[in-house]
């Protein structure tokens, strides 16, 4: 089959390399000069900066892409496991370090507070049960009810209904380690306190599995994965802007995309990463949609949004680990302020990712490379003028960094530098409510809830990346991939026979 993947973010790009691994003609769109959506690197001044994703956790499910194309992972791209984990800082200057050593883990656990040991171990328990019951679910389609509902017993024998800090809550008491072990729902967009308990497998996931690094930065996985479906015969093409989805009329079939320059391209099926909630409002026509409604679409809790700011450094942080998670003087709070109440704080925590400790080929030699992320309001309530705010609030990060002793001086040793913010998310990216993450991972949004991988209301259109199921992060859209791959599934492909015929028709 010929298939268009819209989008060359992690989600279309596994697809993309399964189904042509598969046989199928595959040509990828792409909208942005560069692939890797949020993936996308900044090179400047001697700096690369990785845009988005930097922790790789789950590498099998990478790997498994290569496989599935009789290739070797080792062959294209080199990850190495981290130690620390990360950093997890605390105003009252005390440091966790996060890794898989559990001797080192609990001797920390009983530094911060020696009761905490019993009620880490029942977590630790819980945390597994969960992972072993969610993490085959990973890969798996949801459909059909019937999925929800074989699931469901499980589900409901982990406490998918509570949320991660209303487990991590109730076995551990120390304030600084229940934000340790509960924070990871923001890696996927979500809100600790209304993330469904599933993720509480993040923990075991990546104690079981490590966490990971890109060597070159995640960009080169991105570059890996372009290369293998280059290798397997499969086409990208950036600067492609899809404007609709082309369906027929009667069949309600998709039959290809129209780009925004008024190229047609046919297609036998059409798979699209684009955000979800963009796809359906922006690019398949109301008529055709009953299930995926303006109503629904527009009535989804989308996750918070990021400001990230990318620093080149004339000098080292060496200070600074890998990977540090910079907890400020408030927690629920602040989470409530950004993803209920729509509020920019005057505080923050932060995530800052310095890859140069690993790899010092994305920096000048002596240089840092930084991003220094901060979780913000969506642009639902639409009232933070961006285009204004931007400036004071990076002047506030630095000085805050700076006056906590985290980066001495860091004004003065800044070379090189740019930054994201809300506009970026929904205008370059293309997200509804310039979502970070895309659809926010409650328990009513996931699984059987979230959007479908497969579109009820058009046939032959496919759906992965961050909005669908099974959600955001590097394994979870990976994992779309797969399952939008098996669905296509290898029985309809047909070698090529000629040249990618899909150019425009
Ligand atoms: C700042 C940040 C840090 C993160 N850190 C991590 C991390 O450390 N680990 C982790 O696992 N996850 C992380 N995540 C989450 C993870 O990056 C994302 O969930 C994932 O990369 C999203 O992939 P995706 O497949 O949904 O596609 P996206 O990356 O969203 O890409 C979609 C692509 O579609 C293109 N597109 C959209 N509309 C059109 C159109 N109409 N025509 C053509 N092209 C179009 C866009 O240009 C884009 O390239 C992070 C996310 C952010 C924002």
């Amino acid at each position: 089959m010929k298939i268009v993947v819209i989008g060359s973010g992690f989600g279309g790009l596994s697809a993309a390399c399964r189904l042509q691994a598969q046989g199928h003609e595959v040509l990828v769109l792409d909208k942005r000069d560069k692939p890797g959506g949020r993936a996308y690197v900044y090179e400047q001044d001697g700096f690369k900066f990785d845009g988005g994703p930097t922790i790789i956790t789950a590498p099998y499910i990478v790997d498994d892409i290569f496989e599935n194309a009789g290739k070797k992972r080792e062959d294209y791209v080199e990850f190495v496991k981290l130690n620390p984990f990360y950093n997890i800082r605390f105003e009252d200057g005390s440091v966790f370090n996060y890794s898989d050593d559990e001797e080192d883990l609990l001797r920390q656990i009983k530094e911060f507070n020696e009761a905490d040991l019993v009620g880490y171990e029942k977590l630790k328990a819980k945390a597994q049960e969960t992972y072993e019951k969610a993490m085959p679910l990973i890969d798996k389609p949801f459909g059909k009810l019937t999925d929800m509902l074989k699931a469901a017993p499980d589900m409901i024998k982990v406490q998918a209904y509570r949320s991660v800090a209303g487990i991590v809550n109730s076995y551990l008491k120390d304030d600084r380690l229940r934000q340790a072990f509960s924070f990871h729902p923001l890696f996927l967009g979500g809100h600790p306190y209304k993330s469904s308990a599933m993720y509480t497998m993040v923990h075991r996931l990546e104690q079981e599995m490590g966490v990971w690094f890109t060597m070159g930065g995640t960009g080169a996985l991105v570059k890996a994965l372009v290369k293998l479906l280059q290798d397997c015969g499969g086409e990208i093409r950036q600067n492609q802007m899809v404007e609709e989805i082309l369906i027929e009329e009667g069949t309600k079939k998709a039959k290809g995309v129209r780009l925004a320059g008024g190229e047609v391209i046919e297609a036998d099926a059409v798979v699209c990463n684009a955000d979800i909630g963009n796809t359906y409002l922006k690019m398949v026509p109301k008529k055709f949609r009953r299930w995926n409604s303006d109503f629904r679409m527009k009535n989804l809790k989308y996750s918070m949004s990021a400001f990230v700011m990318y620093v080149g450094t004339d000098k080292k942080y060496d200070n600074l680990a890998h990977h540090e998670i910079i907890m400020g003087p408030r927690y629920k709070e602040l989470l409530d302020d950004i993803f209920q109440r729509k509020l920019l704080a005057d505080d923050f925590s932060l995530y800052v990712y310095r890859p140069t400790k690993t790899d010092q080929s994305l920096a000048p030699e002596g240089c840092d490379a930084f991003y220094i992320l901060s979780p913000v309001p969506n642009k639902k309530k639409g009232d933070i003028d961006w285009s204004v705010k931007a400036k004071e609030y990076r002047d506030s990060i630095v000085k805050y960094l700076e006056d906590m002793g985290y980066m001495p001086e860091l004004s003065k040793h800044i070379i090189s530098e740019h930054h994201i913010d809300p506009d970026h998310f929904e205008g370059e990216l293309n997200s509804y409510r310039g979502s970070a993450f895309g659809v926010e991972p409650t328990l009513t949004q996931s699984a059987w809830f979230r959007p479908h991988n497969e579109s009820e209301d058009i046939k032959g259109l496919y759906l992965v990346g961050a909005g669908t199921h099974p959600g955001a992060g590097v394994p979870g859209v990976l994992s779309s991939g797969k399952i939008v791959a098996d669905m296509i599934g290898s029985s309809a492909a047909k070698p090529a026979t000629k040249e990618p015929s899909l150019a425009g028709a």
